[in-house]
């Protein structure tokens, strides 16, 4: 496979650009090698800079739950563009995605619209203690809420793949108001609450974490948040950012049963354009300007592009079945991805919570702790990937991310893959 105009758009990139990219998660750091360069998506495959085709387990790191171009969206955004880009003011579609999201979000009472999923939790945070008037934010190792200062402490992804888990230009006085916890265990959280109770404004977890690979919640743990949280008077949000809409027309919180105070919404809303959303308990949302005094705002927020092309989706992913084929089509991938991994004796274990799924070169029959994840064959993961990328399957470059399955991938697609990984995983067992 050929990557000429790739890696000449590299060097050039690397001029211009820090580090050639405008996301470190999208630079090869974790993999070895340099990153690609993209000019199309059709469906499930991506098109690179050298006409190289790829299935797309990627997604645009999320929002592509309906693959690449999908007409509806495409004719959505057409259909806004003869009327104009911005208005600075509110439109009838806002209001439809609000009421939309409310309605299929029962926990949410009233939604505020913003351009990034970084925007949405650190508005939640400040509304969260501005509501309890407290400072503390318990948050949990390997989670990732974007890059909020207070919130970059033993991040996932991004920041675990650099090897930084914290981050220069990060006060030490805004992190040290920042508890983090190891997930899945109640008792920590018991623990915590304990000692603080009285001064912890909130709780940020991803029900499902999707940015230390994709684990799961164990059973308790999301319910003893909420129970602690109850009792202490503290604000319990759930960054569904990546979960939102993926997992289940009702997030993850629909999946476990477990109702936050607040939500953070992003991906998969925005249909692929630049989008973020908060919302809960009216009460709460009361708090924030103009109604209340717990200031947030934003020049683009609720762009009628982005409103179009999330509506669309809305409408397209409320389709009876669509989370039911989506989680199907997961599930086949994953049962012939651990066929194949054991045909060639290698240790592999996966996770999936609906279209989103996690895969380990581990020893363990369930992955579900951060030092488990770390523990995983870091080596083995290099080889798999640039295996698979030669065969033309693009997965996130890094061991720490989901990969994402959208209604685009079809069983020719599914095939493609299993082919790849059959080569993949013989790679992994002769070194
Ligand atoms: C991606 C992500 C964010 C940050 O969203 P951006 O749009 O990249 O700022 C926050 N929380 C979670 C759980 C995410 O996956």
């Amino acid at each position: 496979m050929q990557h000429d105009r790739s890696q000449h758009l590299h060097g050039q990139a690397l001029n211009y650009i820090p580090g050639g990219v405008n996301s470190p998660v999208r630079a090869f750091k974790g993999v070895g090698g340099n990153p690609l360069f993209f000019k199309g998506g059709d469906g499930a495959w991506l098109i690179d800079a050298d006409d190289n085709r790829y299935v797309d387990y990627v997604g645009a790191w999320g929002p592509l739950i309906l693959g690449h171009r999908h007409e509806r969206i495409i004719a959505a955004l057409e259909q806004q563009l003869s009327r104009g880009l911005a208005y600075g003011a509110s439109t009838e579609a806002e209001l439809a995605m609000a009421r939309t999201v409310c309605q299929l979000i029962p926990a949410i009472d009233q939604l505020r619209l913003v351009t990034s999923g970084t925007e949405a939790t650190m508005s939640a945070i400040r509304l969260a203690r501005g509501f309890t008037g407290r400072d503390l934010v318990v948050k949990f190792e390997g989670c990732y809420h974007g890059h909020v200062d207070g919130l970059l402490v033993k991040a996932g992804s991004g920041a675990l793949t650099l090897g930084e888990p914290d981050s220069l230009g990060v006060p030490q006085a805004y992190t040290a108001l920042t508890h983090v916890l190891p997930y899945n265990d109640p008792q920590a959280v018991a623990d915590c609450f304990a000692q603080h109770g009285a001064d912890i404004a909130c709780v940020i977890v991803e029900p499902v974490a999707g940015n230390m690979n994709c684990v799961l919640p164990e059973p308790g743990f999301l319910e003893a948040l909420r129970e602690r949280c109850s009792h202490h008077g503290s604000v319990l949000i759930f960054d569904e950012v990546m979960s939102g809409f993926r997992v289940a027309l009702g997030g993850a919180q629909s999946v476990y049963g477990v109702t936050p105070d607040l939500t953070t919404l992003g991906k998969v809303i925005g249909g692929g354009l630049p989008v973020g959303a908060f919302g809960g308990r009216r009460d709460i949302m009361n708090c924030i300007a103009p109604q209340g005094a717990v200031y947030q705002a934003g020049t683009l927020s609720g762009s009628p592009l982005a409103v179009a092309a999330g509506l669309a989706m809305l409408e397209e992913v409320g389709k009876a079945g669509f989370y039911d084929d989506l989680a199907q089509k997961t599930s086949q991938l994953l049962a012939g991805l651990k066929e194949r991994a054991q045909a060639h004796g290698v240790p592999f274990t996966t996770n999936q919570c609906g279209g989103m799924f996690g895969c380990f070169f581990s020893e363990e029959e369930t992955v579900s702790r951060f030092p488990q994840v770390m523990a995983c064959d870091s080596g083995a993961f290099k080889r798999y990937f640039h295996v698979m990328l030669d065969n033309g399957v693009y997965l996130a470059p890094s061991a720490f991310e989901a990969g994402f399955v959208s209604s685009a991938h079809g069983v020719t697609e599914i095939q493609h893959t299993l082919d790849a990984a059959d080569k993949a995983f013989a790679a992994v067992a002769k070194n």
